[in-house]
């Protein structure tokens, strides 16, 4: 694991959002841990829409569906709702070993998170 103590003390200007709706609202007053505000793009790798600053699903296959796709994959081989739980460790892991070589991540939320369980932006459908 990444030593959390060296990472950035910069947290996003407003509260965690609690709903998708919430989430959309607040995104464009999003910063990153330079406190540069955050930049959208359509990524032609895994056809989502996600931060410049932010690894590419592509490079965080999931440890346990093997999906190096935008969406993890159910049993039945259609696309699951939310990234599984390891995907999702698997991701902050590389985010924060980007951030400790000297790269802007997303800033973090005020609240206090808990690792290896800290919510990804991506347990949300995006519209
Ligand atoms: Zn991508
Ligand atoms: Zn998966």
């Amino acid at each position: 694991m990444t030593d959390l103590a060296n990472l950035g003390t910069r947290r996003q200007p407003m509260p965690r959002p609690a709903t998708l709706d919430e989430y959309l609202r607040i995104r464009p007053q999003m910063i990153d841990t330079t406190g540069a505000p955050l930049v959208l793009t359509s990524c032609e790798s895994c056809k989502r829409q996600h931060f410049t600053v932010e690894p590419c699903a592509a490079e965080a296959p999931c440890p346990r569906c093997g999906s190096a796709a935008g969406r993890c994959r159910r049993p039945s081989g259609h696309a699951a709702a939310s990234w599984h739980a390891e995907r999702a460790a698997a991701f902050e892991e590389l985010c924060n070993t980007r951030e400790a070589a000297g790269l802007p991540q997303v800033a973090r939320w005020p609240e206090p998170t808990q690792p290896p369980a800290a919510p990804t932006l991506f347990e949300w459908d995006q519209p």
